[in-house]
């Protein structure tokens, strides 16, 4: 697993939490002959069956994983990582647990970036917020031989991310997604989880995936449990493929043992290559 070629990581919550966040992103890095990595807390078996013939409650922790699966194989990355917990439940994870797992990965990936939530999650998940608490403490933790030492061996060695980036919402994008001029909402068990959107001058790194805008919306086909099949997303509507939402993908640097960006950065790579 080891390597010293340009390696990227993502740590999501669910088996879809990459397709519209970062889906462009984890293919074009790929495309580029980086080594791409997705590792993901849960199987998703918490999510609404939107195709019944599709799975069971039973065996939607199975299917989702297929579908994440065939998503990865879609982006040109490796297969998915999984930390094993239960959909819905992050919060009252074993915190200690949930973040030696994570370290432990990263120490034998070893990547130079790693990408997460926000301490929004987007729009405000808890699943999402424990995943950007454990991503945001892994990364002051993996190079620190006092923690997690049991771990250490010749597969798993100390090691510094150079980057950390939360994918996040600009304001403007956000306001296209509103249906009626209102805040836009996912409705979870009957609650209104609000998007949250960031000002322009708050996000440092804007990657164009333009070009991977057909491997992103492919990507997000592959969840199908989840999206259905009437879905805006089945075959390949241009208007999608073109709305700036879509193909722009944006973050917020938010830690970096390298020079830090004076501009705007459309490479999450930069200062390391
Ligand atoms: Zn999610």
């Amino acid at each position: 697993m080891k390597s010293t070629r340009l390696t990227l990581m993502a740590f999501f919550a669910h088996p879809d939490d990459e397709a519209f966040g970062v889906g462009g992103t984890l293919a074009k890095y790929a495309a580029q002959g980086c080594d791409v990595y997705l590792v993901t807390a849960t199987r998703g078996e918490a999510g609404e069956i939107a195709v019944p013939d599709l799975a069971t409650p039973a065996n939607l922790p199975y299917v989702r994983e297929q579908e994440l699966r065939c998503a990865c194989e879609t982006y040109g990355i490796h297969p998915p990582l999984f930390l094993d917990y239960v959909d819905g439940q992050l919060p009252i994870v074993h915190q200690g647990q949930a973040v030696g797992k994570l370290v432990r990965i990263i120490r034998e990936v070893r990547p130079q970036v790693l990408i997460s939530f926000g301490p929004d999650g987007i729009y405000g998940h808890y699943d999402h917020i424990a995943v950007h608490r454990w991503a945001t403490i892994a990364f002051e933790l993996t190079a620190d031989p006092d923690c997690f030492p049991d771990q250490l061996d010749s597969a798993c060695e100390l090691h510094q991310v150079s980057k950390l980036y939360f994918r996040v919402l600009s304001e403007e994008r956000l306001a296209a997604l509103s249906e009626d001029g209102g805040p836009a909402a996912l409705m979870m068990d009957g609650v209104p989880f609000y998007l949250v959107g960031r000002p322009r001058e708050e996000i440092t790194t804007v990657i164009d995936v333009t070009d991977y805008a057909e491997a992103k919306l492919r990507g997000l086909q592959c969840h199908v449990s989840q999206l259905g099949r009437d879905t805006p997303f089945a075959d390949t509507p241009e208007e999608v493929i073109r709305a700036p939402w879509f193909w722009e993908e944006t973050f917020v640097l938010a830690h970096s043992t390298v020079a830090w960006p004076q501009e705007v950065e459309t490479d999450l790579f930069a200062g390391l290559r």
